[in-house]
């Protein structure tokens, strides 16, 4: 079924690009805008084609930058004015927060509980206990990791709202020496965010990068053709497959993208919310498919926590999410939700990889 429909609407975008090409004479390459910044710890590039309906490429582009520095100043925990770390310094009192951060962490708690606390969105405790915020790396005691592990509890998180001056007001609660981290999903919603201020400005496409592992597609390629987003070997440097995507958002974690050496054991920065210690399930990475960035961002983080048998179970479990995976076992293995299997090839070097489809 899937697969007839996909046959269709390429035989149909063919006739359409035909006409368009016989109307317009030669094809117009569209005009690409690029712009790269560091935010949110990590590089982002930012690709336009062509122009907004009413605004031009560069000007837009101008906005996308705010509009991500914006949504850092809340989000970050490092940013003492940010609603994130007035909530963390707030020794469990009601802080008040923006409307955007009430939406993230609402919608974040609800992935939090669907994915049963695998994704928790207060570990930053344990995030900074070992080192993963300053850089100053170490391994915490069994006892401390306990310890750690007591404070990571994203159910004792509260959004309430209230009015005022007939404006609606959002705080959060968190008890004292609990702390947010929205480090997982954070990227994730500013792609969304930036996605819709795009197709605000009548923009039909472009790829928004937030740093490999958070990816927006914004419609197709100007040539009408899928985006072409690779897929890193978690055990090397090259890239073993290609998903052809349109339209949606690709979301990648792994225990390769940050992590530290001691004793010859290595140590990442993705937590088992149930150890406070690296999570340890087998999977040496996780790309999540979904129109949703947020889901990506946040699944792939939980899915990585969860191990393959769990995380496939997710999946089967709730269609609700609209997501498709690729599990990459330590062992190289790679498993691929159904929705997948036309969209993903492994790239040259990896043709003889061995590929199971879930379904
Ligand atoms: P990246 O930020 O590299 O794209 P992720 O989206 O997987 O990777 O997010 C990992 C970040 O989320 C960590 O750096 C940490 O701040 C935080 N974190 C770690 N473990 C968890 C977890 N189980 N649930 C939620 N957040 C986590
Ligand atoms: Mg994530």
């Amino acid at each position: 079924m899937a697969r007839r429909m996909g046959a269709r609407g390429g035989t149909l975008a063919l006739c359409l690009a035909l006409a368009l090409s016989l109307l317009g004479g030669c094809a117009r390459q569209e005009e690409k805008s690029q712009r790269q910044l560091f935010a949110m710890d990590t590089v982002m590039t930012l690709t336009l084609y062509g122009e907004g309906d009413t605004r031009g490429a560069e000007e837009i582009l101008d906005g996308s930058v705010q509009q991500i520095q914006w949504l850092e100043d809340f989000w970050s925990a490092v940013r003492p004015e940010g609603d994130v770390a007035r909530v963390n310094a707030a020794g469990g009192a009601e802080t008040e927060v923006a409307a955007p951060t009430a939406s993230l962490l609402r919608q974040s708690l609800e992935l939090c509980a669907v994915t049963g606390g695998a994704l928790d969105i207060t570990a930053y405790p344990a995030v900074k206990a070992w080192g993963f915020i300053d850089q100053e790396y170490r391994v915490p005691s069994q006892a401390e990791l306990a310890e750690l592990a007591g404070r990571i509890d994203y159910r004792q998180v509260s959004v309430d709202e209230g009015t005022r001056d007939g404006e609606t007001v959002y705080t959060v609660t968190l008890p004292a020496g609990m702390e947010l981290d929205l480090g997982a999903v954070a990227k994730g919603r500013t792609a969304d965010l930036l996605a819709e201020s795009l197709a605000a400005d009548g923009v039909s496409s472009a790829l928004l990068d937030l740093g490999q592992s958070t990816i927006r597609a914004v419609g197709e390629k100007p040539d009408g053709s899928p985006w072409r987003i690779a897929v890193q070997d978690p055990a090397g440097t090259g890239y073993l497959g290609v998903l052809e995507l349109a339209d949606l958002a690709v979301g990648t974690s792994g225990g390769y993208q940050r992590y530290f050496e001691q004793d010859g054991v290595t140590y990442w920065h993705i937590l088992d919310p149930d150890t406070a210690a690296p999570a340890r399930s087998g999977l040496a990475a996780v790309t999540v498919v979904s129109p949703s960035a947020l889901t990506c961002d946040a699944l792939s983080t939980a899915l990585f926590v969860l191990g393959l048998e769990e995380g496939v179970q997710l999946w089967r479990d709730h269609p609700e999410l609209e997501f498709q995976a690729l599990f990459i076992t330590d062992e190289g293995e790679l498993y691929l939700t159904q929705g997948l299997e036309d969209a993903f090839s492994l790239t040259e070097g990896y043709e003889d990889r061995e590929v199971t489809v879930l379904s």
